[in-house]
């Protein structure tokens, strides 16, 4: 194994998933909901298949595919692309991720990472020969993991390439707010920074919240990259369908990157995503709906179960306390959890550079049937 990939081990999302099939136990780890997508988005796939849509498309991605994606930027967040050269399909947004940095960071350059972070960040900088510079999300008096800006300026040098975001944010479900967003676009602005902001929970926000697109602030859109995914918006995680937007000679330098990694992705899953894309948002709007039931359901039941959480903005996911039940070490925690309750979840410390911020709090996944979640939380009353 490489040096620059030696550090990194195996994603936390395998080895959970790996010790909830060994032992059966409920996996609330491993964000990927348990019921499918739209009806017509599945048909339409399979259609696609039955008429022949099984060669290569277009490297770039399927041209109906992303015309519906820059149609949705406009509806969605009034963000205007142009579909022939502002929109790249990806192989999921992890794809997307990676090819930014390789298209876009020299050996040498700094990205900086808001941390915890998502898991695919530290080691697509890495294999781009990048260094990664963290800055440090953390819990106000209520809870919520926010932003500093001072410290997300003071991580900022001479040699930082690029700024990395991601709201609704994973691990934590923090949404930034109007102002966090704009301190992180004025930063970028004077400091003349590419910005890379992985959007792919852009529909999970709650209780009536506003995803705010990083690209329409001003002086924004000419160096951001939005990246987002049909995984996470029509519940299908596997299809690893996503998409970058951005300005041409951004999104050329990614697609530079994407063609010698993939050079395209599934054929039959873009018309479908395109056609999904299209329809009106009633699905959608459907999902967070039940989404929202479903973090309020959790998030009762593991307050019963004695584990004190913040009720989460945005996402799949509720990260919860686990001092208030004498525990300090959420990996050693977590690893034992199957045995002591039948249950799954994820330590968020493995999504920081070092541990120690981290330990305290254990992720659990909520995009699940009731029935699920309803076992889970039964199966962790025994924790108290
Ligand atoms: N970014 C974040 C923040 C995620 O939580 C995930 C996982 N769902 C991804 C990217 C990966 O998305 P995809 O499956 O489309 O590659
Ligand atoms: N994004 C999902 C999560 O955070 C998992 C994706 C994966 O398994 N790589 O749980």
């Amino acid at each position: 194994l490489t040096q620059r990939l030696r550090p990194f081990g195996e994603t936390i999302f395998a080895r959970m998933s790996a010790l909830a099939v060994a032992t059966g136990a409920v996996n609330l780890g491993q964000g990927f909901p348990d019921t499918d997508g739209p009806a017509e988005l599945l048909r339409d796939a399979q259609r696609a298949i039955g008429e022949g849509v099984n060669q290569y498309p277009p490297g770039p991605g399927l041209p109906a595919l992303r015309e519906a994606v820059a149609a949705a930027r406009l509806r969605d967040h009034g963000h205007l692309v142009d579909p022939a050269t502002e929109v790249l399909i990806t192989v999921g947004a992890t794809e997307a991720v990676a090819a930014a940095m390789l298209g876009l960071v020299e050996p040498g350059d700094e990205v900086v990472l808001l941390q915890p972070c998502y898991d695919s960040y530290p080691p697509a900088v890495a294999m781009a020969g990048g260094i990664t510079r963290f800055v440090t999300l953390r819990p106000d008096a209520t809870g919520r993991f926010g932003l500093d800006p001072d410290e997300l300026r003071a991580a900022v040098g001479p040699r930082t390439r690029m700024l990395v975001v991601n709201s609704p944010h994973n691990p934590t479900g923090t949404v930034l707010t109007a102002a966090e967003s704009q301190a992180i676009a004025e930063l970028a602005v004077e400091r003349d920074l590419l910005v890379l902001t992985d959007e792919v929970y852009e529909h999970m926000v709650f209780d009536g919240g506003r995803h705010i697109a990083l690209a329409t602030l001003p002086g924004m859109a000419e160096r951001t990259l939005s990246v987002s995914s049909a995984g996470k918006t029509f519940s299908v995680t596997g299809w690893k369908i996503g998409w970058v937007c951005g300005p041409a000679p951004l999104v050329a330098a990614v697609r530079a990157a994407k063609q010698f990694l993939t050079f395209t992705a599934g054929a039959p899953f873009q018309p479908a995503v395109a056609a999904a894309l299209g329809r009106d948002t009633a699905w959608v709007t459907g999902m967070r709906t039940d989404l929202q039931a479903k973090r309020d359901r959790l998030c009762a039941g593991l307050h019963a179960a004695g584990l004190p959480v913040v009720r989460p903005q945005g996402t799949y996911f509720v990260v919860a306390d686990i001092r208030a039940l004498g525990e300090t070490d959420g990996l050693a925690f977590c690893l034992d959890l199957p045995r002591r309750a039948g249950v799954v979840a994820v330590p968020v410390q493995v999504f920081y550079d070092h541990p120690a911020p981290g330990r305290p709090f254990v992720r659990f996944a909520f995009c699940k049937t009731d029935a699920v979640l309803d076992e889970a939380i039964d199966r962790l009353q025994s924790l108290t």
